[in-house]
Order: structure tokens, then C-alpha cells, then sequence
């Protein structure tokens, strides 16, 4: 077993992870329609292509992220799973996802690497929802990663209070995607709205990072920004994080995300694999000399973009203080068993 770095430096919360399922991983990708052509810019930012899902993908995918977070001078970056929508009964709906990654995989990842720590996903209608939750906990999960408005996840239910409550008590926070989303179906796109949260925050102690700060990830969908502002300043555990800003949809928010009563409630998230668009951010950021060497390594790109950008040095650093202090070392516990595939 390693141990992730310690110390100061910069960790990036938002790192999606992918696999074919070579190896036993469990993983799977079966993209249908017009996103197959979303396909391959997600995994060039990774440097693969499309024919590169043969073989052991899985483990060179963990290799060339393990790699590409050491050269971006990160601490470490959070690997997500991503569980299967569900529904309110708590049975799977494996077809309104086009990709799976079960939370073994990304805890094995962060078991065997010095730099990755893993972002579980547990759908919290599951049967075994709160076993899975215990069990991740003590396996040495960083933090539980889900999409609300692609899983089918309205948080405000009461059968879920008795989950989030245990997640509090366990000092994992909710990474949540918020805003609409593009990428991936959804399932109800009014779960994208931080506002879904705020009977949660109130109730169960729970730390909550909202993905994107509720930016528009959708072009006929609103931008929840000003509800995110509004819950930061109230919900003194309600924080966003940065990923993705860069895209031309959410970046009109990046001049808010540097006013002081913003920032303090943000931490740093790059959203790879998802394709660097610099025209979403100032010229002046990317006409610097340098700037076309960054491309090679997308995760230092977004680092550097947002350091040139202004945040300061808290922003980099925060999630160490949001994360249980067992993440780092990958946990005493085995991860937990696989569920049979569907
Ligand atoms: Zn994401």
C-alpha cells in the first residue's frame, strides 16, 4: 500500500476516470449516437484514440493520469467513479448511462498510486447504499461523486437524510455536478439547480461541493450562479469548485470567482477529460509565451490557467481540509466487492 503525498500543494478535485473493463475493472463504455464524436476529444485530452479501448486501457489509462499528475506539479488529484442512475425503488438503470465506473476500481487506483485519491459514487436509492458507504469509508474514499440531474438523485427526499447524515458523520463531502449538463442524458435537469442541496445542508451536517458553482453546462438551460452565491455565503459547508470554467457557457462567472466572499468558498477542479476551450478565457492568459507547451499535459494547462487567472493559493489547497485524513493513505480496508454487472 502507498501513501499519498503529503503536504502542502495544489489537488485537483475533479478528474474522471474511464475504462473498457480489461482486467477485471468492471468498468464499461457503450456510447450511443451523436455523442460517439464526443468520444475521441476525450480521450486525445488523455492522449489515447479510439482504437486504444482494446487491451489493458484500464491500467494504462490509471498509468498516464498517475503521470500526468505528477508533471502538472499536483499533490494529488481525486479519481471519480461513476455509479449507475437508479431508481426512487433503487433498481439500477444501466441504460440511461453511457459509462460506468464502479468504486473498486478508483480505490485500487488510489491504493496503488501516490497521487490519486478516489472519488466514490453510491447512488443513494441502492439497497446496499449505506454498506457501500461504510465500506468505501473505510477503504479510503476521498469524497462521493454524483451527478443528481444523470443519476436520478432528487436530494431533498427524506428516505436519503439517513445517507447523508452517515456521510457527515464519516467527513466525506458530496462532490455534485451542478448546472445542465451537455455530455451525459440527464434524467431530470431540475436537479442541476444548487437549490436541491440547501434541505440537505440545512439538515444532515453534510459538506457539499457544487461542481461548475451551478454554471450553465447547457445552452437551453439557466445558469444557477447567482443561487450558488447566494447558498456560499449562507451554508458555511456549502463550497464550489472551479472545474471546467474555462468552457464558454460557464466562464462569464471567472471575474465573480475572484471577489473575496466567492473565493473563499472555492476549490480547485479541472473536469478533465473535457476538451480546454481558451477562447472561453482572457487573451491575455493564453498569448503568454509558454502557453503552447502547456497543451501537452491538459491537468498543468488548467492548473496554470487558473493560478495566471488569480486564484490564490487557498483555492489550490482546501480540499486537504474537506477530505477525511484516512484518504490519504487508502484506507485499512480492502475496497468493496464488486456488484454483479448488469
Ligand atoms: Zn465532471
Amino acid at each position: 500500500m502507498s501513501t499519498a503525498l503529503r503536504g502542502d500543494g495544489p489537488i485537483d478535485c475533479h478528474v474522471h476516470c474511464f475504462g473498457a473493463g480489461a482486467g477485471g475493472s468492471g468498468c464499461w463504455i457503450r456510447v450511443r449516437g451523436w455523442r460517439r464524436l464526443i468520444m475521441r476529444p476525450l480521450l486525445q485530452q488523455a492522449g489515447f484514440r479510439a482504437g486504444d479501448l482494446e487491451g489493458d486501457f484500464d491500467a494504462r489509462f490509471l498509468r498516464r493520469m498517475e503521470g500526468m499528475v505528477a508533471d502538472a506539479g499536483l499533490r494529488a488529484a481525486v479519481l471519480l467513479a461513476h455509479d449507475l442512475p437508479h431508481s426512487e425503488k433503487g433498481e439500477p438503470m444501466p441504460s440511461a448511462t453511457p459509462f460506468h465506473v464502479p468504486n473498486r476500481h478508483v480505490l485500487a487506483a488510489a491504493r496503488n498510486s501516490s497521487r490519486l485519491l478516489a472519488g466514490v459514487s453510491i447512488h443513494p436509492a441502492r439497497p446496499d447504499a449505506l454498506d457501500e458507504l461504510e465500506a468505501c469509508a473505510e477503504a479510503g474514499a476521498a469524497l462521493i461523486k454524483l451527478l443528481p440531474n444523470c443519476l436520478n438523485i432528487d436530494p431533498r427526499r427524506k428516505a436519503y437524510r439517513g445517507f447523508w447524515r452517515r456521510s457527515a458523520e464519516l467527513g466525506l463531502p458530496v462532490l455534485a455536478h451542478t448546472g445542465g449538463e451537455f455530455l451525459l442524458p440527464e434524467t431530470d435537469h431540475r436537479m442541476s439547480d444548487p437549490a436541491v442541496w440547501e434541505p440537505v445542508l440545512e439538515d444532515c451536517g453534510l459538506t457539499v461541493i457544487a461542481a461548475h458553482c451551478g454554471t450553465r453546462g447547457h445552452p437551453l438551460r439557466p445558469s444557477y450562479f447567482p443561487t450558488f452565491r447566494r447558498m456560499a455565503g449562507r451554508h458555511e459547508r456549502f463550497y464550489g469548485d472551479t472545474s471546467a470554467l474555462h468552457l464558454p457557457l460557464r466562464g462569464f462567472v471567472l471575474s465573480a470567482c475572484l471577489e473575496p466572499e466567492v473565493e473563499r468558498k472555492l476549490v480547485h477542479g479541472s473536469d478533465f477529460p473535457v476538451p480546454f476551450f481558451r477562447f472561453g478565457l482572457p487573451p491575455r492568459l493564453w498569448l503568454r509565451q509558454g502557453w503552447g507547451k502547456l497543451a501537452s499535459n491538459p491537468l498543468r494547462r488548467d492548473l496554470v490557467c487558473k493560478q495566471r487567472l488569480g486564484f490564490g493559493a487557498d483555492v489550490f489547497t482546501r480540499l486537504a481540509r474537506l477530505i477525511p485524513a484516512r484518504a490519504w493513505s487508502g484506507g485499512e480496508a480492502k475496497p468493496p466487492a464488486d456488484r454483479s454487472e448488469p
